[in-house]
Formats: structure tokens, sequence, C-alpha cells
């Protein structure tokens, strides 16, 4: 099977075939650095993210570029209460950001790019859209984009524009699909609302040049980054549903406007995040960052509750609302404490395996490095599996019982003893490459589980003990073995050390 993506353009789901490029290019909005990122804005990277991780380990190329909207009207209206300037107050909430992205294992994308950093980039679009005729220059110095003008307006978000297209003009960055008018891609400068946040672009408008103060309006923000960074056209452009109107049509609106051509080819859009089925709002009390529930499961490492997060993701259809709760959370801990048990079990086998094929060898069963057909054929089953729930629109709840099934798989083969050496290995391996697109599980525990020489020569001299009878030295050296964190488990032949 190919890779199927649901294009909300289409609202079908399609087969990926990426523009003949390079590299598949992925765009995705980014935060609006005002605040602390919520869980929901968190679940959109978290779903995006498995979509990138998902396209490089089906062997795509990608290159990845994030926006961050640094001017908009909250950040300029919640600096200025903060008494910050735009740059200190928006570059502290970005940095807190992309700290909540390392928690929870997000890669960041290759270039994240603060729009501050594109005026005049913005100012040359504006430009071109005027002298196209999309864009107009108001009374005050504002520039709007003539909705009307563009006949596919619409078409993304599914809207039915008959008697829809007013002359009104909106100034807002976010509005109602009810309130579909011509949209700010430049707004005038007004000291009352913008205090001392004002940029300045030069375009020629008629043959005349004109200076004029303000600020960019947000759409023309993410229509500038994706041309400043990837070109006329883009493979994927993903954001969260909310983000579907007005923003990502208002950027259709402007980028095909100017180059003729079908801007983005494929649109994701993640479903709501939802807590305990219910909106989430500050005035409800359900409002949540991530240290907010790291801080609400203080008994519960941080580490366990960002796997958990993920997890929780991951168990979720993307396009879905996902619903929020603590029970599903301490769920979601334990799934990750049994993924660890799995590990820790695997590296113990590993580290004994020595002794168990010295067994097998002398009952002429399976060989150290022999890999049974079975269990070869079982491999490439679980693997299939895998790759195909991926390949259908991202499944990663499918994919994930996938993982369960091959957990239960592992554990029973170990509880029987049945893997090899090489059979092991290959296991650590299977699991590593799904880990690509997963990010859940904590390889370390596999060395954790190796016995250290130093435990292995203890055993060995209370072994020796032990044959000669010096009961007394045999107890010391068990209990220095205890001291140091390992259990010795003797067996009818020779003994097992666990770590405690
Ligand atoms: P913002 O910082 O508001 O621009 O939003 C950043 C990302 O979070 C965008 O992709 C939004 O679509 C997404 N987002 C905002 N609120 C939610 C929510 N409650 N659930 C899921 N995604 C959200
Ligand atoms: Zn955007």
């Amino acid at each position: 099977m190919a890779l199927q993506i649901y294009n909300t353009l289409s609202r079908e789901l399609e087969t990926f075939k990426p523009l003949k490029q390079e590299a598949v290019k992925v765009y995705y909005c980014g935060p609006t650095p005002y605040n602390y990122a919520h869980i929901g804005n968190l679940r959109a990277y978290l779903f995006e993210d498995f979509v990138i991780r998902t396209l490089r380990f089906l062997g795509y190329r990608v290159k990845t570029v994030m926006n961050v909207t640094d001017i908009d009207d909250k950040t300029i209206r919640d600096s200025q209460k903060s008494g910050k300037s735009l740059k200190e107050f928006t570059e502290f909430y970005t940095e807190a950001f992309l700290t909540d992205l390392d928690k929870l294992s997000i890669i960041r994308a290759d270039t994240i790019a603060p729009i501050s950093g594109l005026i005049e980039e913005m100012g040359k679009m504006i430009e071109w859209l005027i002298k196209k005729g999309y864009a107009y220059l108001a009374d005050d110095g504002s520039i709007y984009y003539s909705v009307s003008k563009f006949k596919k307006y619409g078409k993304l978000a599914h809207l039915d524009m008959k008697g829809m297209i007013t002359s009104v003009r909106i100034d807002n960055d976010e509005y109602e699909k009810d309130q579909v008018a011509d949209f700010a891609l430049w707004k005038a400068y007004d000291k009352a609302s913008d205090g001392e946040n004002k940029w300045n672009i030069e375009i020629m408008i008629d043959g005349e040049k004109k200076s004029l103060d303000g600020r960019p309006g947000w759409h023309i923000e993410c229509s500038a980054c994706n041309y400043r960074y990837f070109g006329e056209q883009i493979d994927i452009h993903m954001g969260g549903i909310d983000n579907l109107f007005p923003h990502h049509q208002n950027e259709v609106a402007q980028t095909e406007a100017l180059t003729g051509k079908q801007f983005s080819k494929y649109w994701m859009h993640g479903g709501h995040l939802l807590v305990d089925n219910k909106k989430m709002s500050k005035s409800a009390g359900n409002f949540y960052t991530l240290p907010d529930i790291i801080e609400k499961q203080k008994n519960i490492p941080e580490v366990l509750i960002c796997r958990a997060f993920r997890l929780m993701a991951l168990q979720n259809n993307y396009r879905e609302n996902f619903n929020f709760t603590f029970d599903r959370l301490t769920a979601g801990v334990n799934t990750i404490r049994g993924l660890d048990e799995l590990i820790k079990r695997l590296g113990r086998y590993i580290s004994k395996l020595p002794a168990i094929d010295a067994t097998r060898n002398s009952h002429g069963k399976l060989k150290f490095h022999d890999i049974s057909r079975e269990f070869r054929e079982n491999q490439q089953a679980f693997m299939q599996e895998f790759i195909e729930k991926l390949e259908e629109n991202f499944d990663t709840l499918g994919a994930m019982t996938i993982l369960f099934e091959y957990q239960s798989y592992i554990n029973s083969a170990i509880d029987e003893e049945i893997f090899s050496i090489e059979e092991a290995k290959s296991i650590v391996d299977l699991l590593k490459s799904w880990n690509e697109v997963m990010s859940i599980l904590d390889f370390s525990l596999l060395e954790s589980e190796k016995i250290p020489e130093e435990i292995e020569k203890l055993a060995e001299a209370r072994a020796l003990a032990k044959k000669l009878k010096d009961w007394h030295e045999a107890d010391r050296m068990r209990d220095e073995i205890t001291s140091l964190g390992w259990k010795m488990i003797d067996e009818k032949e020779g003994w097992i050390l666990e770590k405690i």
C-alpha cells in the first residue's frame, strides 16, 4: 500500500504523491507566544510531529518550517500590559514553548522563523498583491485583501460564498466564518493599541512610493514565511482545525493570487483537545499547560508524565477531538511503565542468554546465533502491519495496537526462553525503528539492566564460597551484592542476577 492522506482540500483520502522536489516540504503554523502554550496547542504539535516522523520513517526526505507569530493582536496587547518590549516578551514565551516541545520529544522544525524577521518579504508580497489587483490601500494607510477578486475564495474552508461577500472590512486577526470580509494585510499604526510597536514598509502603488508605518496581519505572515523558505509550492501544510478559517483560507487566497499555482498540495488539520469532554477555558477551571499537569501529578516523575501525554496523543486519531482526563493520563503512565518493564526484561534476557544458551546447546536446541524461520516471519508480519497502519492516514492508534500485540508476544516468548541472542537483538532493533515514530520507549533501560563486571565477579566468588561451604563468607558477599543494587537468585544450576 502507499501512504494515504486525508486532504482537507478535497475532504477525501488521497494517495500521497509528493511534488517532484529534492525533499518533501512541510509547513505548520507556529505558536503565538503571548503566554505559555496550553495542552491543546501541544496536541497540535504532537500530531504534526507524528506526521513528520512517519514520513521520514517511510523513507521520505523531509524539510520542515514553522513560523513564530510574534506579531499579532495578542502579543502586542499583552506585551504592553507586561511592561516588557515585544521582543523580550515573545522571546520568553517562545523559549518556554520550545522547552515544552523538547519535554514531549517533539522534533523542532528545521527552520523556526519569527515573523518579525520577515517584514521585507511581507512588504514585497503586499506590493505584488496591489499590483495584481487583489489588494487596496484604505484611507487610514491600512491595506486590505479584496476577497471578491479571488474566485476560489472559500474552497479550502468549504464555505458557501453565495451572498456572503460584503464590502465590510475586518481588522482582527481572528474572526468567524459568518464574518467573511476583506481582511487586513497591513494595519496602519495606531498608537493607542500598538504603543511603541510599529514597522515600516516602502511599497510602490500606481507608480508612487509609499512609506507605511504599521504592522502585518496574521495571515500574510505565514504566506511570506512559506514563500521565503519554500518558494511557490509546498507539499503539506498543517495546523489545528481552528486555523482552517480564516487563517489557512486567507493564506491560500494570498499565495495563489500571486503565483497562480496551487499553494499546498495537501492540507492536514488536527482535532481539538477537550478536557473532560469540555472546551478548555480559564473560567471553567480546566485550562492546563504542560507544567500544570506535571505539577498536579507530583508523585509521578515528570518524564513519565510527558511520555504518557505523548502516548495519549498517539492513541488518538489525529483528526478527532482528543479528550484529556487525568484518569487517562494515569492509565498512560501505567502503560509506559509496562513498556519500560519490557525493555528491562529484554536487557536482562540478553545478559542472561549465554547461560541459557549453554543449557540449550546441551539439549541440542536452538543455537546462540540462530534466527528461526518462524521468528523471521513474525518480525516481518509485525513490521508490515505497523507500516500499514501508519500508511492509513497516520493511524497511530492502530500502530499502537500493533505495539501492544508485539509486547505480549515478546513477554510470553521470554517467559519460555525461546529467543536466541540474534533474535533478541533483532527485537530491540525493530522496537528502535518503531520508536523513531513513537518516541516513547527508553532504551537506556536496556543498558541499566546489564550486569556490571564487578557484580559478576562477586557472584562467582560467592558461588565458590558456597562450594567450599564457607556460609559466612557467602552470606557476606550476597549482602554486598544487594547493597550494590543487585539481587542474586540461586538456581539449580548456577544463579540469576536481577537489578533491584
Ligand atoms: P496558536 O498559538 O493559538 O496560534 O495555536 C498554535 C496551534 O495550536 C495551532 O495549530 C492551533 O490550531 C492549535 N490549537 C489551538 N487550540 C487548540 C485546541 N484546543 N486543541 C487542539 N489544537 C489547538
Ligand atoms: Zn499560519
